[in-house]
Formats: C-alpha cells, structure tokens, sequence
C-alpha cells in the first residue's frame, strides 16, 4: 500500500456532502439555499453539462464501433457495467471502469454494482421514472413483523414530495390511487395508438387495475428555465437543453447560484473523522483521485450521499475506540439488510392492427400499471408471497433491424423492410424484496483499492418471496396481454439461480445497509436520517431505506434529503449541531 501524505484544510466549512448525484445534488442545493457554506467532495471527474455529454444525439455511423462498443474492451474492463442497457458506446463514459474499480461477492451468488463515477453520478445515466410511496409502503414492515418499522409514515413526507416534485418537474397523470398518491404534475405525455387499445382492453378485463402513462422526471413544458423536451430518445447520454432533472441540469446550479458552494472533483472520501471527546463527527478524510495523497476537511455537519453502497462503504470504513465496527453501528445492523428490486420478468406480444399508424419521435417514457397485490383487502391478497410489483412498458413498432431474424433476400425482401414492422408490446415487472439481514455487505479485511480503501464484499440473494412473486408478475403480464386481444403472447423470465440475468443490484435500485428506525439498539439512523449515536451525520442516500416498495426509490431519496437538511439547519440555529 502507497503512504497516505496528510494534509489539512484549514478552512472549515458549514458542511460537506459526499457525493454529486441525485441526493447529493439535492443536499448541496437546499444546505446553500439556507445560508451554508458546503464542501461537495465528488471522487470522480468534473462534467460541465452540455460541453461534455460526447454521446448526445451521435449517429451509430459517428461512433468508431458503429455504436456496437469495442467487445474485447467490455469483456476486460466493463464486465459488470456492460450488463446494464444504458452502457454503450456513446455513454461509456458515464460508467465506472470495473478492473479499476473492484469489488467482491460469492461465486454462486451473483451482484451487479452499477456506477457513475463523476460529477452528477447516476442522475446522468438514470432512467427518470418517479413514483411516490404511500402508508402501505411505510406500514408494511410493521403490519407483517418483518426487520424494523419505517420511523415516518406518508404524512411526514407528503410536503417534501410536493417540494422536490415541483422544482424537479415531474410529467404525469394524476389518477388517484391511494396507494400512488398524485403529485402536482406537468403535463402527462401521451400514450400511443396501441397502448391506448391495451389500456381499454386490460381495465375492461380487469376493472381494478389501470394503466397509465408513466411519471417521469422529463419536461412536457419549459419549467424553472429548462427547456420541454424535444423527444429524441437516448437520454443516458446526457441533455443539453436540460429537459430530464439531474443534478448537472437542475440542483448544482442552483446551489452554485447563492455563492455558497465549493466543489471539489477527484476526492475520493476515506472516511469520517469522529472526535471522540465531543461525540461528533468533525470532518472526513479524502484521497486525492489522482496524487493519492490523504486530505481532512472539517465542517459542523456532514452529509453521506455517494449512493447506498457507497456510503455504507465509508462508514464502515470509519473506525475509532468508540465504533470499532464502523462509524454509528451500535446496532450491528450497519452493512445488513440489503435490497434492490427484482425485475427482468413479465412478457411479450405482438397487437394486431393499426398498421397505418405511426408515432412521433422517441417518447423518453413508458407506460406504467400501479401495484394490484396485497393492497392491504381479503381481494387483492395473494397467498404465495407478501408485497406486491408494478409493470413498465410500452407499444412500439419493428424497424428494418427485425430483418436479421428473418429468412429472406433480394430487394423485395429489402424493401418490405423498409415498411414499419407489427406492433409489439413489452410488459416488464418491478417487484418489492424484502429486507433480510442476512442479505448484506462487509469490507474485505485483506484487500484494498487503488486508493487504499478496503474492498466491499456483497453477499445478496433473491429469497423465497421474491421467486414466487416473479411467477406471478410473469402470469399476469401474460393474462392482461392476452385479455386485451394480443397474439403470440410469451412470459419471460431471466432469472437463474446464481447466475446472471436478473441478479441483485442489476436494478440498479440497491437500497438499505443503513436503515432509517425508531430504536439505536436495531437501526443506523433516526427519523430525520442522521446516525443515531452520531447525529451530525446524515445518511440520506438507498442506505437509509427500511424496506424497499416497488416504485423506483430516486423520489423518495431527493424528498428525504430535502427534509433532513431542512431539519439539520433548524437543529443549527437551534445549537443542537
Ligand atoms: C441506467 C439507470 C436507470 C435508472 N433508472 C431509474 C429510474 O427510472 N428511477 C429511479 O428512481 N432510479 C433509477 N435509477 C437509479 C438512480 O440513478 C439512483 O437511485 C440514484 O442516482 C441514487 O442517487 P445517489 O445520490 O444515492 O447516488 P448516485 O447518483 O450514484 O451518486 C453518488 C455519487 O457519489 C460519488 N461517490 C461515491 N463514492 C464516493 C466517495 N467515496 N467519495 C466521494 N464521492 C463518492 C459518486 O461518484 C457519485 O457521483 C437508475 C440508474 C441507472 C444507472
Ligand atoms: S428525449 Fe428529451 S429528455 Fe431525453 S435527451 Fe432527448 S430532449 Fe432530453
């Protein structure tokens, strides 16, 4: 291991966030905006939005590869990464190098651990669907006995949603489903032909359950001086016009606009100082990215946001006579409880029909069919498994690529091509897991990384209920399709055990480690994220969740983190931090 050479910043700050990406975006903009003065350590590079997103609207004939990426490249340096659908060769960038930047798990029990590595994080790369949560979410862990009770129920986060709902600007239509509260949303985009004639077909078969359009965090209308979004498709490869939130095109600038913000790309965060005598935290220590040498900067509060293993990784990391076992981990329960969402199962069809029908541009959304299990009455209750799954999907027409499965030659052949091919519909389920202690992660006590920071062992598998849950969600699809008049109907299921397909983290929704809870003895953090025996800390990144629902986390992170460092300045100006 290379000597670490220490160097102190003298300046202190207010605070320091940890972490650009979604939450961290979020806790820069709302501590600046009350007067802070905030440090964000980002460990990797700086990204300017616009100037550097190099993939953006580039023809596959631009890219050296054709926008099939250099195989031997993947197989040796992006093994993992590669496995997420929004890798590629105009977004590659945007992706961590796995050789450089390991990890472990168990031979038989596969993780995928997909990261952004630079300013912005994941809110670069992410996909943008945006579902609240409601009470059958928070009460769920306590009406059934299972791990800790959520320390917050809906009331508690209504107004936060409201709050990062309306700056963010989230497209949707409001439907009234107690279980997916509404929000104030812009406009909704619009369902095409053959959705609309799947959406009549499944809530006539199905009068209880509703498809609708998806909400996602993409403008349908110029908000907050970002511009709508122009329907081009691809947005992982970054948006000039700012059109889908991130942090790049929405919270940075705001924080950068009062004057309070410092941000300080390639500080790799070792982990948190803690001052034993005052029973705080009093800084963290940073790696230089690319000197390696080991920096400490000190603020009054400090705000863990480098994504949920990331975060748990630099408190683990963060021992002292007092938390030999990582900083806050009274309880034992710091690393545990692991949870993604399981997904890769639904079905296929083709819709007959509308074959003079044709749609605009690249909707950058899908539809979306809320949850209908265990909505909490004797009808929606299935006796196979607890919690329940939502679908993605949507209708679109084949293109000329379908050819490469077909038997044919010729210009005929080729000119038939040339014609749009079927509708085809994809209905994917997003399922809850549940949270197992036994699902967890540790620091490997022998190998470190390049920045001399132990390497994180994943141990994470799919339970009993996730596996009958997935025969479910892979049934109903096939159910609804076939209800709503569609052909060649064909379930699918990718997952295998211990193998790859649909592995933990392939979601790319890993939550939990750090759980919220009412009780020191059984979880990290209390009610307002800070670490329960620690509390200048806060954790208000996936670590902090306390079960998992089925709606994508990213809302329910951005509306956490506004509300704990809305409490953290109060508890200042009330001199209890
Ligand atoms: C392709 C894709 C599609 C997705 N689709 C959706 C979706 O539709 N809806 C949804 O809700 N979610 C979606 N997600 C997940 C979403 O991106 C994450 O939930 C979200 O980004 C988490 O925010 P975060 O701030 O915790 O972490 P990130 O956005 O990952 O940011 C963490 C930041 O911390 C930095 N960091 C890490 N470790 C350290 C350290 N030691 N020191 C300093 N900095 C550090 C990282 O470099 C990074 O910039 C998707 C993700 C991907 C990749
Ligand atoms: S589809 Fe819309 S949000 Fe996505 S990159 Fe294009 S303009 Fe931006």
């Amino acid at each position: 291991m290379y000597e670490h050479i220490f160097i102190q910043e003298r300046q202190a700050y207010d605070a320091i966030v940890v972490g650009s990406g979604i939450t961290g975006g979020w806790a820069a903009k709302e501590l600046t905006e009350q007067g802070l003065k905030v440090l964000l350590l980002e460990r990797g590079r700086h990204v300017e939005h616009g100037r550097d997103y190099t993939g953006e609207h580039k023809a596959p004939w631009e890219l050296p590869f054709r926008g099939r990426g250099d195989r031997r490249l993947y197989e040796a340096e992006y093994d993992v990464q590669r496995r997420c659908y929004a890798f590629g060769e105009a977004t590659r960038h945007f992706f961590v190098n796995d050789r450089e930047n390991p990890y472990e798990h168990d031979p038989d029990k596969p993780f995928s651990w997909i990261r952004g590595y630079h300013l912005g994080g994941r809110s670069l790369m992410w996909g943008r669907q945006c579902y609240r949560w409601s009470d059958l979410d928070f009460e769920a862990n306590l009406r059934e006995g299972i791990a800790v009770d959520w320390p917050i129920r809906y009331a508690d986060l209504e107004p936060w949603y409201d709050y990062v709902e309306r700056f963010a600007g989230i497209s949707g239509q409001p439907e009234g489903l107690p279980h997916l509260p509404d929000g104030p949303f812009l406009p909704p985009m619009m369902m095409n032909c053959a959705e609309q004639h799947l959406k009549a077909g499944i809530e006539r078969a199905f009068p209880e359950r509703k498809m609708t359009i998806g909400r996602v965090a993409v403008l349908t209308v110029p908000h907050n001086g970002r511009a709508a979004c122009h329907y081009c498709g691809p947005c992982e490869r970054g948006c000039t016009p700012g059109a889908y939130f991130s942090s790049l095109s929405a919270t940075l600038p705001a924080a950068r606009a009062t004057g309070n913000l410092t941000i300080r790309p390639h500080s790799v965060v070792h982990s948190v100082i803690y001052d034993e005598e005052k029973g705080r935290a009093s800084g963290v220590r940073v790696v230089d990215y690319e000197t390696k040498e080991m920096h400490e900067f000190y603020a009054r509060i400090i705000f863990l946001c480098a994504s949920t293993l990331g975060t748990t990784q630099i408190l683990l990391n963060s021992t002292s006579s007092r938390f030999p076992n990582g900083l806050g981990n009274d309880s034992g329960e710091l690393g545990h409880n692991l949870m993604d969402h399981h997904f890769v199962v639904g079905a296929t069809a083709t819709i007959p029909g509308f074959e003079d029908r044709y749609y605009f541009g690249n909707r950058p959304n899908g539809i979306y069919i809320p949850r209908f299990r265990n909505l909490g009455d004797r009808a929606t209750r299935h006796r196979d498994f607890l919690r329940g799954y939502g679908y993605q999907g949507g209708a679109s027409r084949a293109g000329w690529n379908r050819g490469m499965a077909m038997r044919g030659f010729g210009a005929d052949f080729k000119h038939r091509l040339r014609e749009p091919g079927p509708w085809t519909m994809w209905l994917g389920g997003w399922g809850e897991t549940l949270p197992r202690h036994d699902n967890y992660v540790e620091l490997d006590p022998e190998q470190t990384d390049a920045w001399g920071i132990p390497l994180l062992k994943v141990h994470c598998t799919w339970g009993e209920n996730e596996l009958a849950m997935r025969k479910d969600m892979a049934e109903q699809a096939a159910e609804m399709l076939e209800a709503a008049g569609c052909t060649n109907v064909q379930p699918f299921d990718a997952y295998t055990e211990g193998g790859l397909g649909a592995e933990p983290g392939l979601c790319i929704h890993e939550m939990g480690t750090a759980r919220m809870g009412r009780d020191p003895k059984t979880s990290v953090l209390n009610a307002y994220n800070q670490v329960h025996a620690v509390p200048n800390v806060f954790v208000t990144d996936g670590a902090c969740m306390t079960s998992s629902a089925c709606q994508n986390p990213s809302l329910t992170y951005m509306a956490l983190t506004a509300r704990a460092a809305h409490h953290a300045v109060e508890e200042m100006k009330r001199g209890n931090l």
